[in-house]
């Protein structure tokens, strides 16, 4: 019989080697809100089935997950998904930058994937037509948030999301050119609105960990019981995070720690080990696709010394 993991040793060893790297890479700055992160901040949170928790570093420091939250959304979607919103956005890898306005040009304002910022602003305007106003689709994606996570202090962020509002000419661009090609139902500046809020929503690293078990085992939360998915839906998700959780770095990301995952601008990245666990990892320095430089080798270093890989 092999020896079990020690996951606490596991990461109490990446927490050593990951030191150096702390320092590379640069926080998002096109959301003055986050800018002001002290940088070189890292954490990291392991949960199992029972709820055991492994963690290092700053696992209680709140960040934005940023577009970690369009996994949350999605999972809302995917149920309108199975009809309308199939039209209305791909599952294809885009290959591009999460922000960028020339594939969803010549592609007809059809979005790559409902990861790339076109996309998850589609599922946004989807879940406003859906619930009846931006008000109760902001409030679907927090109680369902709130629910994943077993944590009903869960909120957003108001002053991140007033910050990207204040800033937010390319994402106002992709919903435009979406609403010129007929691609879009309500009123543009509302639905980005209502998507930065999304956005901004704030955890730490033991609330994601936790949050993401539901995608680890088939949709159903193995403590609570609450099966939020069905296992084809909860294989979809997985599915798109492995080929578009990480942009235009969704392959390197693949090769390199060959597990299903999504990052956020804020630092954080979520991923899956099927039928085992959920990690959590944050530290706020990006490489240049957006995703934490850190974050993303500190994953690379876990599957590496656990042996744990969907490959
Ligand atoms: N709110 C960010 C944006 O729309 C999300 C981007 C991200 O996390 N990659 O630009």
């Amino acid at each position: 019989m092999t020896t079990p993991l020690d996951y606490q040793e596991i990461v109490e060893e990446i927490f050593q080697e990951i030191q150096p790297s702390l320092t590379k890479g640069n926080v998002a700055n096109y959301i003055p809100a986050l800018a002001k992160v002290d940088p070189n901040q890292f954490a990291m949170t392991i949960t199992l089935k029972d709820g055991k928790q492994f963690s290092v570093g700053k696992s209680q420091e709140e960040f934005s997950i940023q577009s970690i939250s369009k996994v949350l959304a999605f999972s809302l979607a995917i149920d309108i998904y199975s009809k309308s919103l199939y039209k209305r956005v791909g599952v294809e890898p885009s290959g591009n930058a999460f922000n960028s306005l020339v594939q969803l040009e010549y592609e007809g304002g059809i979005p790559r994937n409902p990861f790339i910022n076109a996309g998850a602003i589609v599922v946004m305007d989807a879940l406003i037509s859906h619930y009846g106003g931006d008000y109760s689709a902001l409030e679907k994606v927090l109680t369902f948030a709130r629910e994943i996570s077993d944590n009903p202090k869960i909120k957003f962020d108001a002053v991140v999301a007033k910050s990207e509002m204040e800033h937010a000419s390319r994402n106002l661009s992709l919903a435009h050119l979406m609403k010129s090609f007929g691609n879009f139902d309500n009123d543009v500046r509302n639905v980005v609105q209502t998507y930065f809020k999304q956005c901004a929503i704030v955890m730490n690293t033991e609330n994601l960990s936790r949050s993401m078990l539901y995608l680890a085992f088939k949709g159903k939360d193995p403590i609570s019981g609450k099966e939020f998915l069905n296992e084809l839906q909860a294989k979809r998700i997985n599915a798109l995070m492995l080929t578009c959780g990480h942009y235009d770095a969704s392959g390197e990301f693949a090769y390199n720690v060959g597990l299903p995952a999504k990052s956020g601008v804020g630092g954080g990245i979520v991923a899956i080990v099927p039928n085992l666990m959920s990690i959590a990892v944050w530290s706020p320095r990006l490489n240049s696709h957006g995703n934490s430089l850190a974050g993303t080798l500190a994953l690379q270093m876990f599957t590496r010394k656990s042996g744990l890989s969907i490959f």
